[in-house]
């Protein structure tokens, strides 16, 4: 019954097709692996636990597998502590994707988003299913759910599942997950999150017995005391404001971040906090990594953060939320910042 009033409730996004198409693989397929994008974030993880406790109770063998490890702060998701890690055990996750008869590539675009995974899946003998919500669906998944439009890979998730008339199958673990990765897409529902359907399925998955509170709660408010003061030298110190370009730039060496006992995910948000300056619109966090820099950036309105990732830094992403990577050294890569900030200044928005 719920199913049947899903149909009615939800807007039909993805197409009949493409349903028809990820259920006839579904029932086909035993062993099914599922890879996210490197560094999972809260969408990749919510997506691909989603769906593994979902492929579960359809009585499959499924696996998730992460290029590289994930935050802490998502190890609480029900089925984490079974992902497959591939920097720290590249074997298995070779055979286990050799051996797949069904890949689900979830919260990314391109195959050079799997980094060091690329190539086995790539070279995986299995049926690949891309889902994502980045522009730009590379070519490489021989089923593409590709819908930018929407907020998450996890909402996606939760339509997908719906749509193949198995609303009933989303249980409390799955819906734990999908949730924590719409909330993580939107900044809890900071951005990106207008639309008014992604509420309906909140509303659902509060109803299947989500504690959205607490979610939030260790996912946002578990960091450790290093992170906190990290975050506090960070906007001190190392914050740069450009106001003629309503721009904010942080960076943070290696050696900086050693000192603060630094641990992966630790950095989570920094590049958000100038946005919550008066006039500024364009935010860029560059982290020191051993073999080169990580930039995130993010924007509000209309600022193409995306398009400054992919000019500047050979990256992409999202309007509001894109990244890219330099091989420079750091000083380098600010340089090229400030040197690109002029020829971006048509894309501010004026004041009333
Ligand atoms: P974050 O700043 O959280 O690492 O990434 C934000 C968004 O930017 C991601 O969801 C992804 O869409 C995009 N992104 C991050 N890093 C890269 C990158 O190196 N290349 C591309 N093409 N996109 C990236
Ligand atoms: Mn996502």
């Amino acid at each position: 019954m719920l199913s049947l009033k899903y149909k009615l409730m939800l807007s039909k996004v993805i197409t009949e097709d493409l349903i028809r198409k990820t259920t006839d693989a579904l029932e086909k397929a035993e062993r099914i692996a599922i890879v996210v994008h490197v560094a999972p974030d809260g969408d990749a993880m919510g997506s691909a636990l989603g769906l593994w406790h979902y492929c579960m109770t359809l009585q499959k063998e499924p696996v998730v597998i992460v290029p590289t490890a994930f935050p802490d702060f998502f190890a609480w998701m029900p089925g984490a502590s079974q992902v497959v890690v591939h920097e720290y055990d590249e074997e298995k996750a070779g055979q286990l994707l050799q051996e797949a008869e069904l890949i689900f590539a979830l919260d990314f675009n391109v195959p050079k988003r799997l980094a060091g995974l690329a190539d086995a899946v790539l070279q995986a003998p299995a049926k690949k299913i891309l889902i994502d919500h980045h522009l730009h669906p590379g070519d490489f998944a021989q089923v593409v759910i590709s819908y930018p439009e929407i907020s998450s890979t996890s909402e996606l998730i939760f339509r997908l599942i719906c749509r193949m008339g198995d609303f009933e199958k989303i249980n409390l673990a799955a819906a734990e997950c999908i949730y924590t990765g719409m909330m993580t897409d939107t900044g809890g529902f900071t951005f990106n999150s207008n639309k008014q359907e992604i509420y309906t399925i909140i509303s659902e998955l509060i109803k299947i017995g989500v504690d959205k509170d607490e979610i939030y709660r260790r996912v946002f408010n578990t960091y450790s005391e290093h992170r906190i003061r990290l975050m506090g030298y960070c906007l001190y110190k190392k914050m740069k404001v450009y106001p003629e370009y309503k721009a904010a730039l942080i960076t943070l060496t290696l050696d900086e971040l050693n000192e603060f006992n630094y641990k992966i995910g630790d950095t989570e948000g920094f590049v958000n906090i100038p946005l919550s300056i008066a006039g500024i619109d364009f935010t860029v966090f560059m982290r020191e990594d051993v073999d080169k820099i990580k930039i995130s950036l993010r924007s509000q309105g209309t600022f193409p953060a995306n398009k400054f990732a992919s000019d500047v830094f050979g990256g992409g992403g999202h309007l509001n939320a894109s990244g890219g990577e330099s091989y420079t050294s750091l000083d380098e890569a600010v340089t090229r910042f400030e040197e690109s900030l002029p020829l971006f200044k048509d894309f501010l928005e004026l004041e009333d």
